[in-house]
């Protein structure tokens, strides 16, 4: 049986690992903190799971949300000028590719519970670099799935993939409950359970979304990508949590004023961890790192691809990752994990799907180009154009060509089943 170790209990470590257990590899997983820990502690994200995604948590068994958290069906953009006039607004339906927002603290708390009981081994353990080299000594394949730990500095930044030299947005983030922010007619004025996408020229975006948390169920979560300097960096001095609350309530007051956000008189944190700020410099890595003793590992998730959150991708894009992974091990059967097969197959990865989630979230973090402008002009007044604009969130290679220049997006409006919708 191949030993295989993996390092980081989160979306790409725990997804890997009830993968390659359910095909009989002996996997050892270690995890940082135990399971009750992380479901108390702060929330780490406010993250959407596309529909991708949740079905290949479903083929695991690893569902247990169904039923309980809301899909998500729309997502609604307003672009604003800087003076928080919506220039542009646009709702597309998410159908076949809607997903749903829940919390990764509720997630992998349940996730760490399964994985034992399916005869999973759990190693509660800050791995350090030292530690990497005896588990590389002791396993046929060593993977690094540690999210944004310190540890991953061990692969190197890839500069030509990379274009970030400093963090693009400061996040605030929270998740709320209250009369008129939880349910069905949850925001006014939208379609029920809709994704609310504020874009404001100059001073960044904020979404709003229906979510689950463990800890009250269905709730709406908050989540400020502001930009440096900009009008909606306000929260560096939050402290807590109701500092946070007075905070976010000021920044859509001023970025969208015509919110009148009555709703938000009532609105509460849904538990006194439910909240963050921060910021990081997003980037790519190569996929394989050296340690001391000259062995060779793997990475994986955020650890090699961490992109900014502003298009929801990083827990979807480890989910790819983890499949493409998965299909390559299965398919190397008892032969040597050399560096340069981990290194082909990221490259495969990257070349199919990860650069495409790459420049996707970074086309985002600009203001949007006469092209890109003019689809989704046309998204707005041609429902089929928004339905299937939205619908690529669930995998952003099929933006492509609209997102790719003048000439990309004007093979992309003149497809047919657009203009025969139109007709
Ligand atoms: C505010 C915000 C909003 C987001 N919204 C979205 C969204 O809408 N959609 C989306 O897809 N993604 C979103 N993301 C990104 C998403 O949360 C991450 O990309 C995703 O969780 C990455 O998965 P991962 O397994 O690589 O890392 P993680 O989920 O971070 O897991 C890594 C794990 O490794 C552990 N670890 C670290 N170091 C060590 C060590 N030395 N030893 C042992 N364990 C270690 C960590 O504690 C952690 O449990 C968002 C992120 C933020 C911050």
């Amino acid at each position: 049986m191949r030993k295989i170790a993996i390092i980081g209990g989160g979306q790409a470590g725990l997804l890997l690992a009830f993968s390659l257990l359910e095909n009989k590899y002996d996997v050892t997983l270690y995890v940082d903190r135990p399971a009750d820990e992380l479901l108390h502690g702060r929330m780490v994200s406010t993250t959407m799971f596309f529909a991708n995604t949740l079905e290949f948590e479903r083929k695991l068994g690893l569902n247990f949300w169904d039923g309980k958290a809301h899909h998500g069906q729309a997502i609604h953009v307003d672009f604003r000028g800087p003076d928080g006039s919506i220039a542009l607004p646009l709702t597309g339906f998410l159908h076949e590719n809607k997903g749903i927002a829940m919390d990764q603290r509720t997630k992998y708390q349940r996730w760490l519970e399964e994985y034992p009981r399916r005869g999973g081994k759990l190693v509660l353990q800050n791995v350090s670099p030292e530690d990497l080299e005896q588990i590389a000594a002791e396993n046929d394949l060593t993977i690094l799935a540690a999210g944004k730990g310190n540890i991953t500095s061990l692969f190197k930044r890839n500069e030509s993939r990379s274009v970030h030299q400093t963090p693009p947005r400061k996040l605030a983030a929270a998740l709320v409950v209250g009369d008129d922010l939880c349910g069905p007619q949850s925001w006014q004025g939208q379609p029920s359970q809709t994704l609310h996408f504020n874009f404001v020229a100059g001073a960044g975006e904020y979404f709003s979304m229906p979510f689950y948390s463990h800890t009250h169920g269905p709730c709406r979560s908050f989540l400020f990508e502001c930009v440096p300097n900009g009008p909606m960096d306000i929260f560096d001095d939050v402290s807590n949590g109701e500092e946070m609350m007075q905070r976010m309530k000021e920044a859509v007051a001023k970025v969208t004023p015509d919110q009148s956000f009555r709703m938000a008189d009532n609105m509460e944190l849904s538990d006194p961890n439910a909240w963050l700020k921060g910021a990081f410099r997003p980037e790519v890595r190569d996929p394989v790192a050296t340690l001391a003793n000259g062995a060779k590992i793997w990475g994986i998730g955020d650890t090699v691809i961490v992109n900014d959150p502003i298009a929801g991708q990083g827990a979807n894009n480890a989910t790819r990752m983890v499949e493409h992974y998965l299909q390559a091990i299965l398919a190397h059967g008892d032969q040597a994990f050399s560096a340069d097969w981990m290194q082909n197959v990221f490259e495969q990865f990257w070349n199919e799907s990860g650069r495409y989630t790459t420049d996707f979230t970074n086309l985002l973090l600009n203001p949007p180009s006469e092209s890109l402008l003019q689809v989704l002009g046309a998204a707005s007044q041609n429902q089929v154009i928004a339905d299937d604009f939205m619908g690529h969130f669930n995998n952003p290679r099929g933006f492509w060509p609209a997102v790719d220049g003048e000439a990309g997006a004007k093979e992309y409006l003149s497809r047919k089943e657009f203009q025969h919708a139109a007709a």
